[in-house]
């Protein structure tokens, strides 16, 4: 029988030019974005300044991780404690996580078997809260178009998580320029590696100064280079509370040159991505989300369902496919695993119930899809899934 030996959790070397740049941060000594010497630019403002202009944005602040952007922006933006705060079902934990950091109140939408956001229950939900933080878990992109003219009709301000979709785009648009804040992770899984990080985008003067005042700049905000002008943050900057939060200019030197490649990364996901949808596609019993024409995905994992299979059916697939070395995450499972990712385990947020999201999770399976694999990896890898559900089946 077929085997898998690779690591689903190996991620490639941070690249040569990366760790030299690293090196030089660090004999310098001066790790903190806010000394310089003398004209000196840091890291971390050239490399905002750099994701700025990749992604068109006005505006650009480097943050400690994926997380504290996304409650920083809830912040800039206006939350405040006991808001509501609209936000998909299916997502990874710290997204309601920032929702609950600001003191605010998650208010789950039902996702569909496309893996995004249900946009009817997203209709008739607009009317309970001011703010949706909309996830693009697993980098499956909703329709923009139709999501940003409900949200705009119903005054509605839309804050982005792209932790999954950082270097895609809706049409030509790229993501997390819908909204009115976009927020990406430079975390270790995510497209660029820091090990942790953060970066926000936004077009908004007085979000971008706000976020910076929140980031902890300690008025040194004219070091900035992708940010407003000293007069967006006069009226701000002794209402604005530190909440310290900062990128560090290591982080930001090996940042830069993996931003420069990720087209190129963009390519090799998809490359993987195509060899093992191929090889489920047609399997009897599996469901491959679509992916319409106007969403250009950076497939670094790939996600597929059983339908209405009975949870034994599907254990005899993860459990298959493990004694097989292939790792799937079962969002079914009902106690939360590793990286939960199940609304009802969030009790805190004192979730409501979402049927449609329960019948997606219940059969759904995913995979990472590091660059560390081969196509040949991928093809193997795609037999054994096949097999196993063709086994339970
Ligand atoms: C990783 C992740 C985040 C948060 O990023 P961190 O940098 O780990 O804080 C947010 N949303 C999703 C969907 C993620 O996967």
């Amino acid at each position: 029988m077929e085997r898998f030996t690779g690591q689903f959790t190996q991620q490639e070397p941070i690249p040569e030019e990366a760790v030299a740049a690293a090196l030089r941060v660090l004999q310098s000594g001066r790790l903190h974005r806010y000394n310089t010497l003398g004209e000196e630019v840091a890291e971390t403002a050239l490399l905002e300044e750099e994701f700025a202009a990749y992604t068109g944005a006005a505006y650009c602040l480097a943050v400690a991780s994926g997380g504290y952007a996304l409650a920083t922006a809830l912040r800039a933006v206006g939350v405040t404690p006991g808001d509501p705060v609209l936000t998909n079902a299916f997502t990874l934990a710290p997204v309601p996580g920032s929702i609950a950091a600001v003191g605010a109140r998650p208010v789950f939408v039902e996702v569909t078997q496309d893996l995004v956001i249900d946009l009817d229950d997203l209709a008739a939900k607009l009317d309970r809260a001011k703010v949706l933080m909309l996830s693009h878990m697993r980098g499956h992109i909703c329709d923009m178009d139709r999501l940003m003219a409900l949200c705009d009709a119903a005054g509605v301000t839309v804050v982005e998580d792209c932790a999954h979709t950082m270097g895609a785009h809706w049409g030509d648009v790229p993501s997390g320029r819908h909204g009115a804040v976009g927020c990406y992770s430079t975390q270790t899984y995510k497209h660029i590696n820091s090990g942790e990080g953060g970066l926000m985008v936004t077009d908004d003067p007085e979000v971008a100064a706000r976020s910076i005042l929140l980031s902890g700049s300690y008025m040194l905000y004219d070091r900035h280079r992708a940010a407003p002008g000293p007069e967006a943050f006069d009226g701000l900057r002794l209402r604005t509370p530190n909440i310290s939060g900062r990128m560090d200019n290591l982080r930001a030197a090996i940042l830069r040159p993996q931003l420069a490649r990720l087209p190129e990364q963009a390519r090799r996901w998809n490359a993987l991505y195509h060899v093992v949808a191929g090889g489920l596609q047609g399997v009897p019993g599996i469901y491959l989300p679509r992916r319409p024409q106007a969403e250009r995905y950076v497939a670094s994992s790939i996600q597929f369902l059983l339908p209405g299979w009975e949870p034994g059916a599907v254990r005899a697939v993860v459990d298959g496919c493990a004694a097989r070395g292939v790792e799937l995450k079962w969002f079914g499972r009902p106690e939360p695993h590793g990286f939960t990712s199940r609304y009802s385990s969030w009790v805190y947020a004192a979730p409501e119930a979402q049927p449609r999201t329960d019948a997606v999770l219940d059969g759904l399976l995913d995979m990472r899809l590091p660059l560390t694999f081969s196509e040949d990896d991928c093809a193997v890898i795609a037999r054994i899934v096949g097999d196993e559900v063709r086994k339970a089946a």
